[in-house]
C-alpha cells in the first residue's frame, strides 16, 4: 500500500526504466488470465509506439479464449538462450515462482520492473510497484500510460478493458471502485467495442466447456452448515471429454452462487497427486489468508494454491482450515 506521493515516485522510477531500455521482455504468470495477458499486451503495444523492441512471454500458452487480443499471436512460451534484454517486466505475479520457467530472465535482464496488485506479495526486482487497492494490474498500467509519449488507441484500450473486466468479475467483485468505472468509461471512449468483447469472453464457449461444467457439478458437495461448497475434477475426466485446462476456467464461480455459501473450493488435479486449489468467498472470508496457510495466495475474495497428496486428505485439511477461519470471523 502506498500514498499518492509514493505512487507518483514509483511511476516516475518506472517510466525512467521504460525510457532507458531498448529491448524489453514482458511476462505474466503461469495459467495466464485476462489481467496478465491484457495488461502485458497493452503495455507492450504502447512501448512499441515508442520504438522499443518488445517480446511477450507466458509460461503457459495463451488460452483460446484470449487469442482475439491484439498481439496475442506473438506471445512466446519458449525462451531463446541467446536473447538478452535491457529490461524485464513481471506482470501480475505475486512471487517470482509465478513466472514459471521465465524466472531465469530475472537474472539475465539488465533491470527488472514488477507490476502487481496482490496483498501480501513478496517484493522483487529493481522497481517494485504493488498496488493492492487496484482491481487489476490493468488499472495500474491504465493510470501510468499517460506519462508515456503514446496514444491509447483501440487495440491498447481493448487489452486494458479485458484486463479489468475479467479481474473484477465483470465489475461485480468488491474490488470494483468508482475509479474502475471511470477508467472503463475512458477506455470505451477510445473505441473498445465493449458489447462485442463481452460476447467473445462469455458467450462463445466451446461445447466442451459446458460438458466439463456438467461433469464438475456432479461432484458438488455442500457442508452441513451450508457455508462451504466444493467440487473437483480429475485428469481422467478431462481426458475422457477431450478437454484441456482452459475448459475448466470459471467453474469455481458456480458453488458460490448458492444461497448461504460463503466459501467455494475447487480441486483440479494437475498431475498424479498434485492439485491446484481455487478458493472464492462471497462476503467476508479472507481467502488470501486461507490460501497462504497452504503456501498460496491471491486476493481477499479469490485465491489459489498447489497441494500435493491424496484428494480426500487435501479436501479434509482445507475443509478444517476453512471451518476454523469461518468460526474466527
Ligand atoms: P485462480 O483460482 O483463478 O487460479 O486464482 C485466483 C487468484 O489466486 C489469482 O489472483 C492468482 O493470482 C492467485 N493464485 C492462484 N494460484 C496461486 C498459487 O499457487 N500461488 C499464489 N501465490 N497465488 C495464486
Ligand atoms: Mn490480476
Amino acid at each position: 500500500m502506498c500514498d499518492k506521493e509514493d505512487k507518483q515516485q514509483l511511476f516516475s522510477a518506472m517510466v525512467n526504466e521504460l525510457n532507458k531500455a531498448e529491448k524489453i521482455a514482458l511476462c505474466g504468470h503461469v495459467m495466464p488470465d485476462g489481467d496478465c495477458l491484457g495488461t502485458m499486451l497493452a503495455l507492450g503495444l504502447a512501448l512499441r509506439q515508442m520504438g522499443k523492441k518488445v517480446v511477450f512471454f507466458s509460461p503457459d500458452p495463451v488460452p483460446d479464449l484470449y487469442t482475439f487480443l491484439p498481439g496475442a499471436g506473438e506471445v512466446r512460451v519458449e525462451l531463446d538462450q541467446l536473447w538478452r534484454f535491457d529490461l524485464f517486466v513481471s506482470v501480475d505475479c505475486s512471487v517470482p515462482d509465478r513466472l514459471g520457467h521465465f524466472q531465469e530472465l530475472l537474472d539475465r535482464a539488465g533491470r527488472v520492473v514488477v507490476l502487481d496488485h496482490h496483498a501480501g506479495s513478496v517484493a522483487f526486482g529493481n522497481v517494485y510497484i504493488n498496488l493492492p487497492d487496484n482491481a487489476a494490474v490493468g488499472e495500474i498500467v491504465n493510470d501510468f500510460l499517460p506519462l508515456l509519449p503514446v496514444v491509447i488507441d483501440e487495440a491498447i484500450a481493448t487489452c486494458l478493458y479485458v484486463a479489468i473486466v475479467t479481474d473484477t468479475g465483470s465489475f461485480c467483485y468488491d474490488n470494483t471502485s468508482s475509479e474502475t468505472h471511470l477508467r472503463i468509461a475512458e477506455l470505451i471512449k477510445r473505441g473498445v467495442p465493449a458489447a462485442r468483447i463481452n460476447k467473445l469472453l462469455y458467450e462463445e464457449k466451446p461445447l466442451v466447456s459446458l460438458q466439463v461444467l456438467s461433469a464438475v457439478l456432479q461432484t458438488l458437495y455442500i457442508s452441513d452448515c451450508g457455508r462451504v461448497a466444493w467440487m473437483f475434477i480429475k485428469r481422467d475426466t478431462l481426458h475422457s471429454l477431450n478437454a484441456s485446462d482452459e475448459h475448466v476456467d470459471g467453474v469455481i464461480n458456480y458453488p458460490r452462487m448458492i444461497k448461504g455459501v460463503e466459501l467455494s473450493l475447487f480441486f483440479r488435479e494437475l498431475e498424479d497427486g498434485i492439485y491446484k486449489v481455487s478458493l472464492r468467498s462471497k462476503y467476508y472470508l479472507d481467502v488470501n489468508i486461507l490460501a497462504a496457510h497452504f503456501g498460496g495466495g491471491g486476493h481477499p475474495r479469490a485465491a489459489g494454491c498447489l497441494i500435493k497428496g491424496d484428494l480426500e486428505d487435501i479436501k479434509n485439511q482445507m475443509f478444517q482450515a476453512a471451518l476454523t477461519a469461518l468460526k474466527d470471523e
